[in-house]
């Protein structure tokens, strides 16, 4: 029997294993290192010999982590795997397996799971990793859903415990571009489905489209630097490293806390996203801001010791995308701040933080804490 269209089928009629044999028809049966998948008690994985297994997961709630309203369901999929494969990069490691857990209210439309699953199929064909199992419970509450991330480490792990005074910060591509899109879906204007988002909401004008259609990109589909960062581990380059997550502020402040030590960064130095620049004077915001703790760039924030022409060289063809060094380690006890051009010095500080927010949505109402 064929699979039977989204509209014409419910929940109730499906049941718990008719909707897991919905959701897991399409998913890869074979895959390296993989000896038992899906339909047995636990899958079975072989890592390469010798190599730390790295696993990570991420929680995200419908209502507190993304919202229907404003995002695509297959954009929710791509993106709740793509955060984990981001933790996996930032320990220098390749993701390799993922296990899925999803808690659905009963009145869910079947083709808004179809859509979900879409997403998080593409992810995992996008960062080669194969989705191996995973648990579906029915809820009275919002949806849940919960990606856990395997992978392998490489020979040397990456930190964020490994910075030392005198070290250079670097961080691959550009900043703020998720953190723009977000502030343009929160005023209400439209993403197009294709973007990620429902189609819905106010008009955008034609001038930034082109920009806002980048930043929703950077939003919604974000793409782990897992390369750059396997790169730098296996030349035994970076010193300590995390992903762009929370914002850079905010997880500078990580990396130095975790280090034992402080950072100073250059104002002038962030690589402020173009889009995110393009939208700042649209939406009256400063990009810089975004860039600094918006979050979500998922870029890959490292330290080194390493002149520039070695890093640069050891990121060139991995798709880092530019490369900075924005700043310097000292002692801990210079603290973490900002120098402006005209060598002033600010605190840093700033980023994403659940719990402390008055409200606000990761995926797409999030607010800097300040
Ligand atoms: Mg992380």
């Amino acid at each position: 029997m064929g699979r039977r269209r989204a509209s014409a089928v419910s929940l109730r009629s499906l049941g718990e294993f008719g909707l897991l044999a919905r959701l897991a028809a399409a998913l890869p049966r074979r895959g390296r290192g993989l000896l038992v998948g899906i339909g047995d008690d636990a899958a079975a994985l072989r890592l390469p010999a010798g190599r730390p297994l790295l696993a990570t997961t991420d929680l995200l709630v419908e209502g507190e982590d993304f919202r229907w309203e404003t995002a695509d369901p297959a954009a929710i999929g791509w993106k709740a795997l793509a955060v984990s494969v981001s933790d996996i990069a930032a320990m220098g490691g390749r993701p390799r397996y993922a296990l899925v857990g999803l808690a659905v209210p009963a009145q869910t439309p079947v083709a808004r799971l179809d859509a979900l699953y879409r997403g998080l199929r593409r992810a995992a064909a996008a960062f080669r990793v194969l989705l191996v199992g995973g648990d579906l419970s029915a809820t009275s509450g919002p949806l849940l859903l919960a990606v856990a991330v395997l992978g392998g480490g490489g020979r040397r792990l990456l930190t964020r415990a490994g910075a030392r005074v005198g070290e250079t910060v670097w961080v691959t591509g550009r900043l703020g571009g998720s953190a723009a899109a977000l502030a343009a879906l929160s005023r209400g204007y439209r993403a197009a489905r294709e973007a990620g988002g429902t189609g819905r909401g106010r008009p955008v004008p034609p001038a930034v489209a082109g920009p806002l259609r980048r930043a929703l990109a950077r939003h919604f589909r974000p793409r782990p630097r897992v390369q750059p960062a396997a790169a730098l581990t296996r030349r035994g380059l970076a010193s300590a490293a995390i992903d762009v997550s929370d914002g850079l502020a905010a997880d500078l402040a990580h990396l130095c806390e975790a280090s034992g030590v402080g950072a100073r960064v250059e104002r002038a130095a962030v690589p402020v996203d173009a889009a995110a620049a393009a939208l700042g004077s649209w939406l009256r915001s400063d990009p810089l801001s975004w860039a600094l703790t918006g979050g979500e760039d998922f870029e890959i924030l490292f330290t080194t010791s390493a002149p520039p022409a070695t890093v640069r060289k050891a990121l060139a063809g991995t798709g880092a995308g530019r490369v900075t060094a924005i700043g310097r380690i000292l002692p801990r006890s210079a603290g973490l701040t900002l120098r402006h051009p005209d060598g002033a010095q600010t605190p840093l500080r700033g980023g994403f933080e659940h719990f402390r927010r008055a409200r606000g949505f990761r995926l797409d109402r999030r607010r800097p804490v300040r």
